[in-house]
């Protein structure tokens, strides 16, 4: 073996031995940023809304690469994935646009996931615009019997894949839902919910502050959160609204039966199997 070989070999060897890339999955949504309480400013086209939310995925951007996460993944995850623009987004972020299916990339082994501007499920007191997936559509989420909305839902598919959930901002409700099921994960209350459509909001320079400081937080101490996982059979129920009653064949969904006009509950040996027939995402 000449010098010039004996090098090549050495220095190839750091490569094969690297741990794996710190990277998280920011996963976005309108009603939980700072300033948003009225249904209007949740359009996608809402200039305010874009650079609202923007201000505050960069800020999460920053404290996580502060805090030593290498690979940044946000996901335009309001309406149609249609907020967020690749022209003013962090420079070193990567955006995710589209619909994710059942999975939400989760299988490319994300070290942790986070929420920002999240807010609380379905028919939660004083949670701004509070709803699960949709407010016009479902009533409730119901998990193994208990009302979830979209922070539970996702935290226990990231659980499936051993992914921890280390960061939510959003506001009061959301930051409550998130900490009775993940309590290691750094939390942000960027508004304070008093009816629906009624809100205290920090200022947009406040709350980017407080993201920044959370996100860094989060990111150094991945180790101590835990995934959050659902063992054993499943089952989701969906309550649908009224305009919104089952079709006439479902009652042949693969895993579902049909409890009255509105609701249907399917089951399914784990979660991802329960929530792939739920078909939610
Ligand atoms: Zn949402």
């Amino acid at each position: 073996m000449t010098i010039l070989r004996l090098f090549c070999v050495l220095a190839a060897v750091p490569v094969l031995t690297a741990q794996p890339r710190k990277s998280v999955l920011l996963i976005t949504d309108a009603e939980g940023v700072a300033g948003v309480c009225r249904q209007d400013q949740t359009d996608p086209n809402n200039a305010e809304l874009r650079a609202l939310l923007t201000g505050e995925v960069n800020a999460a951007v920053d404290g996580f690469l502060d805090g030593g996460i290498e690979d940044v993944y946000v996901w335009d995850g309001h309406d149609g994935s249609a907020t967020l623009s690749a022209l003013t987004i962090h420079p070193k972020a990567r955006l995710i646009i589209g619909g994710l299916g059942r999975t939400m990339t989760l299988e490319r082994g994300y070290s942790a996931i986070g929420f920002l501007g999240q807010h609380a499920m379905a028919g939660v007191r004083a949670g701004i615009m509070a709803h699960s997936y949709s407010s016009l559509g479902i009533q409730n989420i119901r998990l193994n019997g208990k009302n979830v909305g979209e922070i539970e839902t996702r935290a226990a598919l990231a659980g499936h894949f051993h992914t921890p959930v280390i960061f939510l901002s959003g506001d009061r409700a959301a930051v409550e839902e998130l900490k009775a099921i993940a309590p290691d994960a750094e939390t942000v209350a960027v508004m304070e919910g008093l009816a629906r459509h009624v809100c205290i909001s920090l200022s947009a320079e406040m709350s980017r502050q407080a993201i920044r400081s959370a996100a860094r937080r989060a990111a150094a101490n991945i180790s101590r959160c835990k995934p959050y996982r659902i063992s054993g059979p499943v089952t989701i129920e969906i309550e649908y609204t009224t305009r919104n009653s089952l079709r006439l064949d479902a009652g042949h969904a693969l895993g579902g039966e049909v409890l009255n006009d509105r609701t249907i509950r399917y089951r399914g040996a784990d979660f991802l199997e329960a929530w792939t027939r739920a078909r939610l995402w």
